[in-house]
């Protein structure tokens, strides 16, 4: 008794020192990182949504059960451990009393039973693991397994340390059945299978075993603990802290401020010396941007979503959280070094660690390389795989903030777009005199705010730059006003007032035109009294709804597929024409992953008689980027295949007629992609890809012309029913 005592004690101690000291020194380099109190502020204000958070993704194993198969397997795995922490406080008991039981509840049948179904569970989930990870072995499958630059070894490691766990015990179990002290007479029928097969060695030798397999399992155990504080299994204690401090609902959406020091940068006072400008050093990082990193379980989920990696481009976000956290540890004794001397007393090697340029070629030994940077759609199909909230696009364009802003290193072909938005307004560089051309197309007259919005004026129509100047996205914005023209919606547009919303500008890294012109436009929409504005450019409705706000300008915010949605089934719009198409259509990042509006384009084409829609394999929440996101509108496509090639011949397997969206880039991408095809006759010369607006549009049977007064009036012939003149 005292020898198994001492020996499993021993081994506890032992573990929880090493462990104990590897998680100190992580939290010391955690917190070496720059401060962020809007994390702990919003976990502190919001505790009532921290628990459903918790409940809902961690507990509930919310993304990792959209993965049916490996989900399951994984949610058996954490629920086993959870209960199966009851058998680790029995074998502690057993080490000091050999009958001991949990009080309460020890000797419940029903404890015995949970305990072994779970037992049972986790096997069945390790089993599973292990064919997932034969299936996926990255040596055979190469970029197409998500496991491909994982540190699968370690993985293996870990998978044979949880059979050890339930080998150990459930040995134990069946050996303590036989000797007469296990506390469940019932209940425990896997126990009492194992219990089953020990009994013909007698009970002098399953006396042995009982204690031999009991500190097995406590040295499995805490061997375990040590193994998951040095790997990739830390996210078992990390990943609820990590889910914790993340944005919500999700880091999507709004791109975060640029802060120095915790706090939000005003470029007024700023000061290139003292403050940080974007991510330009790993301790540039927040604590939680570190967190980040020492979280990332290395399951491949984002990697195989992103679609930068399935075009062969050589990004994955996978890979650039594990690249910067390799950085991170490896350059951890020069951070958490206390002084100059520490530092110069350090290996050659940790120094060298800490000369690396966070963003450099292979050549300057850079820890990512440029064409990893600038190779994200800002798509967010990563942020959206996660399964403990790793907040992707904010530290790669947190990187190419500081590339941008300080470094002045970014493919040059942008420079153009970053010039014509600040001369002109817009990334063509067309002027504000261009931006009213369109309404002159129209046979009715579009109201032009002039000093404030009427009252009167239900929504200011925000048309956005490629919805006034590019003439594919122009016929979208032409379809839209005579939509809400025909039912009677009184409405308005800023015309030439208008200005880029920055979203390019900010996506690419360049914050500073990002301010300049967002501020401007939050002058002009305060100026106007704007309250209700709808955008039909999924980037300037993400900008305006949702980043706006982080300087002071908050307004009401929809996109036209939701109006237009909505006024269909209120009876304002009446689609009655046939439109005999049959087609498929794709989400756009912005409107679906970053804002979840999924369903009222959806609604929209369901409405309109003829249409027989399609979904492509990739849609919704996994649907795939058309690849203009994130600035790359504005960069070359060199490396790989085309993202939006990609996209259009997931589509041709459907064999449509037309390829719907509601995005003026997706038009675009997708239209340039359609146009190549039919070129080298890989797509017919009818095939088309429209906005689902110009569906509408000609399902609907237009109003008669009318002229609408400048203050907003539309002319009073709308209403329900208008549309059906
Ligand atoms: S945002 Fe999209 S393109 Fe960028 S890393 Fe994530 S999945 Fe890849
Ligand atoms: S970043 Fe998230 S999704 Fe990607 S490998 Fe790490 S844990 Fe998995």
């Amino acid at each position: 008794m005292v020898l198994r005592m001492t020996v499993g004690l021993v081994l506890t101690v032992v573990a929880f020192a090493i462990a104990g000291r590897r998680l100190w020194w992580l939290k010391r380099l955690a917190l070496s990182g720059q401060p962020a109190p809007e994390r702990i502020e919003a976990a502190r204000d919001h505790l009532g949504r921290d628990v459903a958070t918790e409940t809902v993704e961690v507990l509930g194993q919310r993304k990792l059960l959209k993965w049916s198969v490996p989900g399951v397997a994984h949610a058996l795995t954490f629920w086993g451990f959870t209960i199966l922490l009851l058998t680790i406080i029995e074998s502690y008991g057993d080490l000091f009393s050999r009958t001991f039981a949990i009080p309460g509840i020890g000797h419940w049948a029903a404890i015995g039973f949970l305990e072994d179904l779970f037992a049972v569970g986790v096997l069945a989930g390790i089993i599973t693991f292990t064919v997932i990870r034969l299936r996926n072995d990255p040596h055979r499958e190469g970029r197409a397994s998500r496991f491909f630059g994982s540190h699968t070894r370690a993985a293996w490691v870990v998978l044979g340390m949880i059979f050890g766990v339930i080998a150990t015990l459930l040995l134990y179990r069946g050996a303590q059945i036989n000797t007469g002290v296990f506390p469940y007479a019932h209940g425990a029928f896997a126990s009492q299978i194992v219990g089953h097969w020990l009994h013909p060695l007698g009970s002098g030798v399953n006396s042995v075993l009982e204690v031999v397999f009991l500190l097995a399992q406590l040295a499995v155990v805490v061997v375990f603990l040590v193994v998951v504080v040095y790997s990739k299994h830390l996210h078992i204690f990390l990943a609820p802290v990590n889910v914790l401090f993340s944005r919500r609902p999700d880091a999507l959406g709004a791109l975060e401020p640029m802060r120095s020091g915790g706090k939000v940068l005003d470029f007024e006072e700023a000061d290139p010396d003292t403050d940080v400008f974007g991510l330009g050093k790993i301790e540039d990082f927040s604590w939680k941007g570190l967190l980040d990193m020492a979280t990332c379980t290395e399951c491949g989920r984002c990697q195989s979503q992103c679609p930068a990696w399935a075009t062969g481009k050589p990004l994955s976000p996978k890979q650039v959280i594990l690249d910067l956290r390799d950085h991170a540890f490896a350059k951890a004794p020069y951070l958490l070094a206390s002084s100059d001397e520490e530092r110069d007393k350090l290996p050659d090697a940790v120094k060298a660690e800490a000369e690396r340029p966070l963003v450099g070629s292979a050549d300057a030994h850079g820890v990512i390389d440029p064409d990893v940077l600038w190779s994200c759609t800002n798509c967010g199909a990563c942020v959206e795989e996660c399964p403990v909230d790793i907040e992707h696009i904010d530290h790669i364009d947190g990187m190419r903030r500081h590339q941008v802003l300080i470094e002045s290193a970014f493919p040059v072909e942008a420079a153009g777009m970053l010039k014509n938005l600040e001369n002109k307004g817009d990334p063509w560089g067309m002027g504000e005199a261009r931006r009213a051309e369109w309404m002159t197309e129209l046979d009715f007259e579009v109201p032009v705010v002039d000093g404030t919005i009427g009252d009167d004026v239900e929504y200011l129509f925000w048309v956005g730059c490629a919805g006034a100047l590019e003439d594919r996205a122009k016929k979208t914005t032409k379809a839209i006003a005579s939509l809400l023209h025909t039912a009677g919606v009184r409405f308005a547009v800023l015309g030439p007032a208008e200005t880029c919303t920055g979203d390019p500008a900010r996506r690419i890294g360049n914050e500073f035109v990002y301010s300049m012109l967002a501020q401007q436009n939050i002058e002009t929409l305060n100026e106007a009294g704007a309250r209700t504005i709808v955008a039909s450019c999924p980037h300037c409705f993400n900008t305006i709804a949702n980043e706006y706000p982080q300087l002071g300008g908050t307004y009401e915010v929809i996109h036209h597929t939701q109006l237009l949605a909505k006024l269909v089934a209120e009876g304002r719009l009446t689609p009655a024409g046939r439109v005999e198409e049959k087609l498929t259509y794709h989400d756009p990042c912005f409107l679906g992953r970053h804002n979840k509006v999924y369903t009222p384009p959806r609604e929209i084409l369901e409405s309109v008689p003829g249409i027989e829609a399609t979904e492509m394999h990739r849609c919704k929440e996994r649907g795939f980027c058309c690849g203009a996101g994130g600035a790359r509108m504005w960069m070359e496509e060199r490396i790989g295949k085309r993202i939006n090639t990609e996209r259009i011949e997931e589509a041709l397997a459907l064999n449509p007629d037309t390829i719907s969206t509601s995005c003026p880039y997706c038009l675009v991408m997708l239209g340039d992609a359609v146009a190549a095809k039919k070129s080298s006759g890989e797509a017919a010369e009818s095939l088309e890809v429209v906005d689902v607006a110009q569906l509408l549009a000609r399902s609907v049977k237009p109003a008669a012309a009318s002229p609408v007064g400048t203050d907003g009036s539309s002319g009073g012939e709308g209403g329900p029913g208008a549309a059906d003149g």
